[in-house]
């Protein structure tokens, strides 16, 4: 056990008896809970539709669908992601054209590289907000409209960080959230898509379970007694215990991402006069959520950050790597290319522990550790 992980979940006797009562309640399949949960979703994100999903990959898969991606379309997205991002895009049979990271500051994709890389057979763009720190949105949103290409949000960082008045995940066409265990709202899985456009949110609802025009809690409730298969459709549904669990994380998260931010301001006290390093996002001005805190070290190598890792890990602090870069593993040969910037930030980055009820103590700990450590290796 570490001293100090790199997460903790923010449960107590709330989800529990959220998922008792459910439970109690005689409904557990998709029903009234997720669809309180697609309504506080939405109206806290400002999204005219919200609709839960099993996790966020399927929700993924489903935009690409939406989007109209086919088989032989490209979609370009960033390398520096989890690699669910990139699967989405060989699920529907087209190709994930990487591009990289705006700087070492800013883990972003570059809206530059997006416009060099687009061409005749771009269909979309996948944005990932790394960290909940927004992508250059103004840049790409001009580019999508220039190429008319649609732009879909892989928020899972991102509920409820800000942008220009926005939250994240209402900018694109389609926005993409998770609520895997170590997310910022956690339900075990879970995911959402939000949209404003309606014929998008009819056609992810149906797409959601196997293409059917009714489901089974109308059907139990007396709505509706038969059903048509209209589109080929997939079982993507969440389930009402989760979705009441994901209800009792919402009242907790504001005060979870108030907490982040005071977290984020004292690591940063510390660590930026180290000349060694780099902290992404440093002098970032708008609401973010603060899914991770990450740095990068300077003039240094893999073997060096790992070796860093493991210095850290005897001292007792759990660290991670957001993220190995996805155009290097095994199964993305062919779309192999050279994104000098992802390489180097994928080879040097550390994810320190972070989370809402995170000490103030143990972020001072981890920082002294920290350039204690770099100072001798
Ligand atoms: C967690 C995560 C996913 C996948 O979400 P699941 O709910 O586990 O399917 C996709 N993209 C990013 C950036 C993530 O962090």
């Amino acid at each position: 056990m570490y001293k100090v992980p790199l997460f903790d979940l923010n449960f107590g006797e709330e989800e529990a008896k959220a998922a008792y009562d459910t439970i109690k309640s005689g409904w557990i399949s998709t029903g009234a809970k997720c669809l309180s949960f697609e309504e506080r979703f939405a109206n806290m994100l400002g999204a005219k539709h919200a609709l839960t999903l099993a996790n966020c990959t399927t929700a993924l898969h489903l935009a690409m669908i939406l989007c109209g991606v086919k088989a032989g379309d490209e979609v370009l997205c960033p390398s520096l992601s989890f690699v669910a991002t990139a699967n989405v895009i060989k699920y529907v049979g087209a190709k994930p054209v990487f591009c990289d990271i705006a700087g070492l500051d800013n883990l972003t994709i570059a809206a530059d590289e997006i416009e060099k890389k687009i061409s005749p057979k771009t269909k979309a763009i996948i944005v990932m907000h790394f960290g909940g720190f927004a992508c250059e949105m103004e840049k790409i949103v001009a580019i999508s409209k220039k190429h008319k290409i649609m732009i879909v949000e892989d928020a899972c960082h991102a509920p409820l960080s800000v942008y220009q008045g926005k939250k994240l995940g209402t900018i694109g066409d389609i926005g993409c959230f998770s609520f895997f265990s170590n997310k910022n709202i956690s339900t075990g899985e879970g995911g959402m898509l939000i949209t404003d456009n309606e014929e998008i949110y009819k056609r992810a609802k149906l797409l959601r379970s196997h293409g059917m025009t009714t489901m089974s809690y109308q059907r139990a409730s007396g709505h509706a007694t038969e059903y048509d298969v209209i589109d080929l459709g997939y079982n993507y549904r969440l389930d009402d215990i989760h979705a009441a669990i994901g209800l009792a994380q919402l009242d907790k998260l504001e005060q979870d991402l108030h907490k982040r931010v005071a977290l984020r301001e004292r690591y940063i006290s510390h660590l930026k006069e180290s000349d060694k390093i780099i902290i992404p996002f440093k002098d970032y001005q708008e609401f973010s959520t603060n899914y991770i805190f990450t740095v990068v070290l300077k003039d240094s190598n893999k073997e060096k950050r790992d070796l860093m890792r493991s210095k850290l890990a005897e001292s007792g602090i759990q660290t991670s790597v957001h993220y190995p870069a996805i155009h290097r593993f095994s199964i993305y040969e062919k779309e192999r290319t050279s994104l000098p910037l992802t390489e180097y930030v994928s080879d040097n980055l550390i994810t320190l522990p972070m989370y809402g009820n995170l000490k103030i103590e143990a972020v001072d700990f981890v920082c002294e550790t920290f350039l204690k450590i770099l100072g001798e290796i």
